[in-house]
């Protein structure tokens, strides 16, 4: 029970850190709710893990050795334990079911809080305690079987359903501004939705008074956390980049084509293929072949004609 008892009171810790006014304190708060959470998924691992075996399924290394019977079995090496990446694979195979794009969400703010902003932390600091509490809650009931206000108490459970109510509501009014934009390219619908603050990487962003959106336009967003008001122009990219990532993702290792590529009209990585156009200054491409030998042009060769960069060297140097 050591594992889960460590877990519990640095969620506990956590969350009195994240209730402290000093907001210093914010840094630890989020240190202890993710370790916590971490040793709750170890817990876990634990529980599965067969006796005698050294708790084998938390450690890193992992040693076949034959037992008494002759029979293959494993066992824990070293005291290094698993880190998220290993719980996450060894979740897969047991088919157990975590948020994972949550886990990561509050795994880089945690970075960054620590590695970079330490100012930024009291306004991201509702997110990620109201993640943390969508995970912990679900894993408790589902894969521990532990009744969470029972496990946490009734004054540490109150201080996350409060938490997450106030970030769900504030949540919901941002993504209720968004929704009420056209945003004209299916591909800016969603990518919008991975927007954070430039300033203090926030979620919460309210558009400005902006029901359509078109290219080459201003489109005035506002953090409603620390206030900064900055144009869509200043994220896009970015949320093309995290909207794409998966596909680009296979392109590389898949031999795929790539989702989107730099626009050759505005220098921005935001012509997207699927809309055939740069979302950003709305340039538009169709696919064109080359005029001498018929192969398929790439956007910058269709930008500059209608011949491929083989054929155009050729007629260069004439
Ligand atoms: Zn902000
Ligand atoms: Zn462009
Ligand atoms: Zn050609």
């Amino acid at each position: 029970m050591k594992i889960l008892k460590n877990g519990v009171e640095a969620i506990q810790i956590g969350l009195e850190d994240f209730k402290s006014e000093d907001p210093r304190r914010a840094q630890s708060a989020v240190r202890n709710i993710f370790a916590g959470m971490l040793l709750l998924f170890k817990e876990k691992l634990r529980r599965l893990s067969p006796e005698d075996s050294d708790e084998v399924l938390i450690k890193q290394r992992i040693e076949p050795f034959l037992d008494v019977n002759d029979e293959l079995s494993f066992k824990g090496k070293g005291d290094k334990t698993v880190d998220v990446y290993q719980i996450r694979e060894r979740f897969k195979g047991f088919g157990i079911a975590v948020d994972w794009k949550a886990v990561e969400d509050i795994n880089k703010l945690r970075n960054a809080i620590e590695h970079y902003y330490t100012e930024m932390a009291p306004s991201v600091i509702n997110e990620i305690v109201s993640k943390s509490f969508g995970i912990i809650r679900d894993f408790c009931v589902k894969y521990l079987n532990e009744e969470p206000v029972a496990l946490f108490g009734q004054q540490a459970w109150d201080i996350f359903l409060e938490t997450d109510e106030v970030y769900e509501k504030e949540k919901k009014e941002s993504e209720e501004s968004f929704a009420k934009v056209d945003w004209r390219y299916d591909i800016l619908t969603e990518a919008v939705k991975n927007m954070r603050c430039p300033k203090c990487q926030s979620e919460l962003i309210q558009v400005t008074d902006v029901n359509k959106y078109e290219p080459n336009e201003d489109l005035l967003l506002s953090c409603r956390k620390c206030n900064f008001e900055f144009d869509l122009a200043d994220v896009i990219e970015e949320c093309v980049a995290d909207e794409l990532a998966g596909e680009s993702y296979l392109a590389v290792t898949d031999g795929g084509n790539d989702p989107y590529t730099e626009c050759p009209d505005c220098g921005k990585d935001t012509f997207v293929f699927s809309e055939e156009c740069c979302i950003v200054c709305g340039y538009e491409q169709e696919s064109k072949t080359c005029a001498v030998c018929g192969t398929g042009l790439d956007v910058d060769e269709a930008y500059e004609g209608e011949i491929c960069s083989y054929h155009r060297s050729l007629s260069d140097m004439d």
